[in-house]
């Protein structure tokens, strides 16, 4: 054991050497070297000198000391301690200083603080969360552009019938614009990922849809299990029958109604699906209209999502 802990040692040694300190897998970290596509993420950011800009994982702060240039101010939230105290070497004792404010933890457990607008390369593994914390924060922000994995940056604008379309994407498109704006090969990361990326524009649709949140996205949850089948199928399921009995008996009693008692909510859907010709449609050509004629459909018959 001690021979093979010497090893690790020089290794890691070795790494911290070559790049000045050693990049986390677990973290996700790989840093954007290629200065051409920092300068255009912040382009495309449409920053003003006057606003509050959050970035999530400024690493070693390629990113940051650009965008503190082009803004009033910057909030960096950052879970490695000790990337938290590379960037703050960098920017001591410089006008940097005062515009940044570095927020020390993982952005997904941090209350985040008002900003305008948020551009980031973030770590992949907490896409997904991330982008339905920043779409349900409030007050709405402008924009994000943000760099993801290729293929998660596709589902997230895909549209209706596309090989990728799926609940990310309409559950995002509900809440926001988006747009793909450019493909990142891995070399301009170091270390190079595994995969290909791509940077994404988010704008939140403010006022939002007047559509609660989580019924629509307790609906799209069972349309999209089975996405190539019909709704009829996928409202059939012995679950999802379970789950919707429960909402519906819940309902009623909170709302003082009888609930039948030949009750069949198998039949319910089924009769409530066909009243909008929608037992034959399949949740991968459906658009966010069809799901909001759906979830209307449903809750006026006193059946919920959530
Ligand atoms: N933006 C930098 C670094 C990108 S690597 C650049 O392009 O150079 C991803 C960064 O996110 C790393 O600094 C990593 O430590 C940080 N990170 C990983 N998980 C995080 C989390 N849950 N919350 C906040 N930061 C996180």
């Amino acid at each position: 054991m001690p021979k093979i802990k010497t090893e690790k040692k020089s290794r890691i040694h070795n790494e911290v050497a070559r790049q000045g300190i050693m990049f986390n897998k677990d973290f996700g970290q790989h840093i954007l070297k290629n200065p051409m596509i920092i300068t255009a993420m912040l382009e495309k950011s449409g920053l003003r000198s006057t606003d509050v800009a959050l970035e999530i994982g400024p690493g070693t702060g390629n990113m940051t000391v650009k965008l503190i240039e082009k803004v009033n101010k910057v909030i960096a939230c950052e879970i490695d301690t000790r990337l938290v105290a590379e960037l703050q070497k960098r920017v001591q004792g410089t006008p940097m200083q005062q515009k940044l404010h570095i927020m020390v933890g993982d952005v997904l457990k941090t209350e985040l603080p008002f900003f305008n607008v948020c551009v980031a390369n973030i770590p992949y593994q907490i896409s997904s969360p991330l982008v339905f914390k920043l779409l349900l924060h409030r007050p709405f922000f402008r924009c994000a552009v943000l760099m993801f994995q290729k293929e998660f940056a596709q589902r997230l604008v895909a549209k209706p019938g596309d090989k990728l379309y799926c609940r990310l994407s309409i559950n995002t498109q509900l809440l926001a614009r988006v747009d793909m704006l450019m493909s990142v090969g891995k070399n301009n990361f170091r270390p190079p990922p595994k995969v290909e990326s791509a940077v994404v524009r988010i704008e939140p649709r403010n006022p939002p849809p007047p559509i609660p949140y989580t019924e629509w996205d307790g609906l799209t949850r069972i349309a999209f299990t089975r996405k190539n089948k019909t709704l009829a199928a996928a409202f059939k399921q012995t679950s999802v029958v379970l789950t919707l009995e429960k909402n519906y008996k819940l309902y009623c009693s909170l709302h003082n109604k009888t609930v039948p008692e030949d009750l069949s909510i198998k039949e319910k859907v089924e009769e409530i699906l066909k009243s909008i010709n929608a037992n034959e449609k399949r949740a991968r050509t459906m658009d966010i209209d069809d799901f909001i004629q759906l979830l209307l459909a449903f809750n006026k018959e006193d059946i919920h999502f959530s």
